[in-house]
């Protein structure tokens, strides 16, 4: 029987950790980049146990001890005069919960232990996919470059503005949420008066700041979500100034006012929403991470999905064997198990999209996600199928 060659689009968080587990059960993958360079826009990120349990199955668990960090608490606070409101222990108690640890971490270190992972004549970059051909027997990838190649499946995880995804939704309408997000880092040694073992939460009345340390605590990510008028890039792209933190911030507390405004640079996100999609999958295509589920943010689950996803695939592609035959079974299987499961946590995390909302409703219950064990779902009983209709 032949070698089933997997082709993935996108060397992001999703790609990555999709092409890392493929690679780790001895199937052929081959990613393909479109960036110039493996370097990962943004700033810091929550892993949930969902996540880390996973990360620490393909051998990261040494490398995230050394980087990431394990918030102790989550402490609420008030946006006017900085006091707290109240603290939520995490660390210990959160690792016992969920079998795993909660960690924040840089994009950037989570993005080259992934990539360190997979040898490096997998990786494929200046290669922008624009078009693909769906035969019977593999599908043939053409890139920005002229250049094409041929695999026995393609993965789609290229992102929120997938050519993967459009394929199979044609030209999508997403709603602008009315918020951005304004991100920074900033050095620890700047904000004495943080502690670098602790998450931060500020709720105003027309804006949030999170803030959370990361790079081992020598360092704090803070988002700010707060209305902006629609226009602004949903990419990473994008840089904010002093006058948009100020717009934001007005009437804050100094303290939050002088976090924020030690950042070096600030980019910002325009946050849309887009419906969960019915179908992810053809007979030698499927879509993962930001493609194939595309949520705001609020959950901070985005990355954590992906890495599900991509563990759930690989699981699903290894027990099909070789030969072509079995990949249409494993594509539909990932997808049974997977749609459903990231539906729900794609609408879940609309929930306090408005900034105003009091803090209790925006810590929805997310225990469900953070349990989460997506090696274990694929042998138990199929997820009842969640309805997108419910997402207009
Ligand atoms: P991406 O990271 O977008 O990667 C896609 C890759 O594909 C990129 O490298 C891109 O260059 C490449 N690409 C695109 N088009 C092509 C093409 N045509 N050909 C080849 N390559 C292509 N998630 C969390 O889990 N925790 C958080 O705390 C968190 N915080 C967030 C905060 C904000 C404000 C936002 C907006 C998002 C946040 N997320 C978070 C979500 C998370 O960033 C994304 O869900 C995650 O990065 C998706 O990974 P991905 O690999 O699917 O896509």
């Amino acid at each position: 029987m032949t070698t089933n060659t997997i082709a993935v689009t996108g060397a992001g968080i999703g790609g990555l950790a999709a092409a890392a587990a493929l690679h780790r059960r001895g199937i052929d993958v081959h990613v393909y980049e479109r960036g110039d360079s493996l370097r990962e826009q943004g700033v810091g990120m929550h892993l949930g146990p969902n996540g880390t349990r996973l990360l620490h199955r393909l051998g990261l668990a040494d490398e995230l001890e050394r980087v990431a960090v394990r918030p102790e608490a989550l402490e609420v606070r008030a946006f006017h005069d900085g006091s707290l409101v109240t603290r939520q222990d995490m660390g210990a108690a959160w690792e016992r919960a969920f079998g795993a640890p909660y960690l924040t971490v840089h994009r950037g270190d989570l993005h080259r232990m992934l990539a360190a992972l997979l040898p490096a004549a997998r990786v494929h970059t200046g290669r922008e996919l624009v078009a693909y051909e769906e035969s019977r027997k593999g599908v043939t990838l053409r890139f920005a470059d002229g250049t094409a190649t041929r695999a026995s499946a393609l993965v789609g995880a290229d992102g929120v503005h997938s050519v993967v995804r459009r394929s199979h939704t044609g030209d999508e309408r997403p709603v602008y949420s009315g918020n951005s997000a304004l991100r920074g880092l900033v050095d620890a040694a700047d904000v004495p008066g943080l502690d670098p073992a602790v998450m931060y939460m500020f709720a105003g009345p027309a804006a949030r700041v999170l803030v959370y340390p990361v790079s081992g605590g020598r360092q704090f990510t803070y988002v700010v979500v707060a209305p902006a008028p629609e226009g602004i890039a949903e990419s990473w792209t994008s840089t904010a100034g002093r006058a948009d933190l100020d717009a934001a911030l007005g009437g804050w507390a100094p303290q939050v006012r002088a976090l924020v405004g030690a950042a070096r640079e600030v980019r910002r996100w325009a946050l849309y929403d887009r419906a969960p999609l019915r179908r992810w999958s053809t007979a030698r295509t499927t879509l993962l991470g930001d493609a194939a589920h595309p949520m705001l943010p609020h959950h901070g689950q985005g990355a954590n999905q992906a890495v599900e996803d991509g563990v759930a695939l690989a699981v699903c592609l290894a027990e099909a064997g070789p030969g072509g035959d079995g990949i249409a079974a494993a594509l539909g299987r990932y997808e049974a198990v997977r749609r459903p499961h990231t539906t729900r946590v794609q609408l879940g995390s609309r929930d306090g999209k408005a900034p105003g909302k009091g803090v209790r409703e925006q810590a929805a219950d997310v225990s469900w996600i953070l349990a989460h064990d997506v090696e274990r779902s694929l042998y138990e009983d199929p997820y009842e199928e969640v309805s997108a209709d419910t997402a207009a």
